[in-house]
């Protein structure tokens, strides 16, 4: 299954969601990002909450290179 644009990381990149004997997960083929799906969550559940830890970390990023300008 493969998920076009829905990096949380590059935004850009496609995700594939894969499984292998061990486990389940998701990797974007444009930047490299790799995670496992947690039991009990589907991968697109995961991708959503993937995405939202990305835009904190983001926003946190950001409000740290304006607190070193200001
Ligand atoms: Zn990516």
């Amino acid at each position: 299954m493969l998920y076009f644009k829905a990096c949380p990381k590059c935004l850009t990149g496609t995700v594939e969601h894969n499984t292998d004997p061990w486990s389940e997960y998701l990797q974007c083929l444009n930047c490299g990002l790799m995670r496992d799906v947690p039991d009990g969550q589907t991968a697109i559940e995961h991708l959503k909450q993937l995405h939202v830890q990305f835009k904190e970390q983001r926003a946190a990023e950001a409000a740290e290179e304006g607190a070193a300008v200001a």
